[in-house]
Order: C-alpha cells, then structure tokens, then sequence
C-alpha cells in the first residue's frame, strides 16, 4: 500500500494517526510483512477503532484485570473486580492482607478462582519484593527486564505478562492472543504452528514501536475475533476480506 493511501486513511484520532504514520519511518516498508500489518490495521481501525483499552481506573486494576481474564469472558471478570471494589481491597496491600480463602471466594466470578487467588497473591508478593508495592518503582524498570521477572512469577505467562506491560505500564510490546493468531494464519501471514514468541517478533520488527499503536492494534484482533473471526468465520463483510494469500 503506498504511503499517501495509508496517510490518507479516515482515523479518527489525529494522535494514533500521528503515530502510526512511523510505520513508513524506516526500510521495514519495503517488506511485504509491513504492508500487510499496516493494511490489516488501517482497515480494522476504519471499520471499529478505537476501542478504549484497556479498562480499568488504575495501573493495578488493569493488572489484575488481566490475570483473572486467563480463560474466561471479561464479563465475569467485571463481577470479580466489583466485589474487590466494594471490599476496598484492590490495592498491593488489601491483596495482600486477605487470606487467599477469602481472595478466592470475592473473584469466584472468574472462574478458576482458587487457582486465580494463588496467582493474584504471588503477583503481589512479586510487586512487594520487587519494589516495595510501588508501581512507579515497577514502572522504572526497562520492558525486557520487567517481562524476564513477571515470567518468573507463578501463573504468569507471556501473554498476561505483556498484558500487564503494555496496558498496566504503557510499555512499548505488542499482545498476541489466540484470536491474533488465527487472524495471521487464516490469512497466510503466519502458520498455525507460529509461536508466541515468532507472532510477537513479526510484529515487534514490522511496526513502530508504539504503546498507543500496539494498545489499538491487539484490541481490535481481539474484537474481531469476538464478532466474527470465530472458530468457524464469518467473512462476508469482514473488513479484512482479500488481504493476504488467503480469507
Ligand atoms: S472473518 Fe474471514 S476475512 Fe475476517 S479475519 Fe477472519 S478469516 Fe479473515
């Protein structure tokens, strides 16, 4: 796609657009992989941007929020979050000090919820080691560095990991999900056999690097593989018909 298409797309946002339009600042462009991602981005922002990831009234919130969602709807992770709320414990410190038995019983909604309260309590043991329960000490530290010890804690995995970086610090790192997965490879950008780390560097090396670019870009695969790039697709209409080798 040339650049003036691209520049002269209909997003909305001056400031996402702003910072998008990096995806032609260097040799990358040249690459069919670049053209594609930056197509694939272009049409979903037209058809469903922004999305307004991610939500939550604070940093820890966001990072909680992105450990209860660990196989389950955000609906239910909603219920779970409220009852935090209305116990006034979503907090390093009311994590805590509450028994894991009683954690477990307030995010019940979530599912998996004893497995998830043993998760939630060694996450803020990790901030209260790590930096005194102060996520602004947290957020000093670099993105590689801060990934290698949130994949140390227990029930952290590369996807909550980065999770947490990019919409809980605003670190510079994109979030592959299943639903960015199937994308790719229903379009023959990647197989189904890529892995985390393979999806995660196409990306990493394609586009600018940009929290506010990779925060739109994971939230719209996500809503498109929620409305229609499901199990089975449904592709008429879908906006990202024809891109690619395949879909
Ligand atoms: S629904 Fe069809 S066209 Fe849309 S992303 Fe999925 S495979 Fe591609």
């Amino acid at each position: 796609m040339a650049d003036s298409k691209w520049q002269n797309t209909e997003i909305r946002s001056s400031k996402l657009r702003a910072r998008s339009s990096g995806f032609g600042a260097n040799s990358a462009l040249r690459n069919p992989q670049s053209a594609i991602l930056k197509e694939i981005f272009q049409k979903l922002y037209k058809a469903y941007g922004p999305m307004h990831w991610w939500p939550g009234e604070t940093p820890f919130e966001v990072m909680v929020g992105a450990i209860l969602t660990q196989n389950t709807s955000w609906r239910n992770v909603e219920k779970a979050i409220q009852n935090l709320k209305e116990k006034k414990v979503l907090h390093v410190k009311g994590i805590h000090r509450l028994k894991r038995s009683q954690l477990a019983s307030l995010i019940k909604s979530s599912g998996y919820f004893r497995i998830k309260a043993e998760r939630l309590k060694a996450f803020v043991d990790f901030l209260s080691e790590n930096y005194n329960g102060d996520l602004k000490k947290m957020m000093k530290e670099g993105v590689e560095t801060l990934r290698q010890k949130l994949l140390q804690v227990k029930g952290i995995g590369p996807e909550t990991a980065d999770s947490i970086l990019l919409y809980g610090l605003k670190k510079r790192i994109f979030v592959v999900d299943a639903y960015t997965k199937r994308i790719l490879s229903r379009h023959g950008i990647t197989s189904a056999k890529t892995s985390y780390d393979e999806v995660q560097r196409l990306f990493m090396d394609y586009l600018p690097h940009d929290e506010g670019l990779f925060n739109e870009y994971h939230a719209l695969l996500v809503h498109l593989g929620k409305t229609l790039c499901k199990k089975i697709p449904r592709c008429d209409g879908c906006a990202l018909q024809g891109i690619g080798q395949r879909a």
